[in-house]
């Protein structure tokens, strides 16, 4: 019985295609620059995406922290939402490691923060407080795609206030193929965006972060610093441009997959948000642990939590999803 990992799309494994172009790609030392496949994807990544440069990282995390510390100094702040990853789920390390202050809001129901919400929190010129430098936004936002318009406005608005603006864009190219527009449409309005090639694209490891000249090379200096200065990537950044390649506008399969799974589940009696992208959010209540453990004997991976996560991605099938819709109304009957 193969396995189904619905716990996140993180968990794909390279494709055949993907590694035979890993293990056929020329490699150098990156930290000397002499990379040829690092220095292709980044000039690649970055020429798509309509920046100057780019740097090629191990983890979205690092990618966003480089990001946020190339933008901010000790002292300053950014402004983000209270459930963003660059917030939530970094270990704080724009605080830690960047000494740059924090100052998280809610975000709204899709996925954006409230502008006028943002400007009250955008500190006056005074030396009581932090100096506010930076908006990071979230594309996708937990599955939901921002809005172009409101992209458009965050970019007036940023510039208004004198602000940078950054993109965590670990799935931007999910929010691209779900809209249908090329993805330089949604970078064009950022300062700096991240991507992550291990997500949805299936490479196994890395990110990109893409950004000015002189932003990219401040955080090239960053990088070194901690620890992010790699070797012979270029094996990796083989997978990512193969990713960039093949991977991108098969997407839209894992999308109505994820709406496929939220109908049959509705169809058997749960209550399922409305699915944007990859993501199906599931209300299972203090019946987590217990669905966790029934899928688990059954070959299906889950997160357990009262809001159920299930994630699509290229390591799972239509056929499977019916196993798991299936597993679903057995855990009922039973
Ligand atoms: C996964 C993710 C990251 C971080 O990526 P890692 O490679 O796991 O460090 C950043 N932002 C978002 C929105 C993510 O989903």
């Amino acid at each position: 019985m193969s396995v189904i990992d619905l716990r996140s799309d993180t968990v794909t494994q390279p494709t055949a295609g993907m590694l035979d172009a890993m293990a056929r790609t020329a490699t150098g030392d990156d930290v000397y620059g002499e990379d040829p496949t690092v220095n292709r994807l980044e000039a690649e990544l970055a020429g798509r995406l309509g920046f100057a440069a780019a740097l090629f990282v191990p983890t979205g995390t690092m990618s966003n922290l480089l990001g946020l510390m190339a933008h901010c100094e000790r002292g300053e702040e950014y402004i983000v939402g209270q459930q963003a990853h660059t917030y939530k789920y970094e270990g704080g390390g724009a605080a830690v490691l960047g000494s740059i202050q924090p100052q998280p809001l809610e975000v709204q129901a899709d996925g954006s923060l409230d502008l006028a919400q943002v400007a009250a929190a955008i500190k006056p010129d005074d030396f009581h407080f932090a100096r506010t430098r930076l908006l990071a936004l979230e594309n996708t936002m937990q599955g939901k795609v921002l809005p172009m318009e409101y992209l458009a406005q965050a970019r007036s608005f940023t510039r208004e206030h004198g602000l940078q603006l950054h993109l965590d864009g670990a799935r931007l190219y999910n929010a691209a193929v779900k809209l249908g527009v090329d993805a330089r449409e949604i970078t064009q309005h950022f300062d700096s965006v991240s991507v992550c090639l291990s997500k949805g694209l299936g490479a196994p490891v890395g990110s990109v972060l893409c950004g000015s000249l002189e932003l990219i090379a401040r955080a090239r200096r960053l990088r070194k610093m901690v620890g992010g200065g790699m070797r012979q990537a270029g094996y990796l950044a083989a997978a990512g441009l193969y990713a960039l390649d093949h991977h991108v506008q098969r997407l839209a399969e894992d999308h109505a997959n994820a709406e496929y799974l939220a109908q049959g589940l509705r169809a058997a009696g749960f209550t399922v948000e409305p699915v944007h992208t990859n993501m199906v959010y599931l209300q299972i209540g203090d019946k987590a642990d217990a669905i966790k453990a029934f899928a688990a004997e059954r070959g299906i991976k889950l997160s357990a939590a009262a809001r159920l996560r299930m994630v699509t991605h290229m390591d799972v099938s239509r056929a499977q999803i019916d196993r798991v819709i299936a597993t679903f109304v057995e855990f009922c009957a039973k």
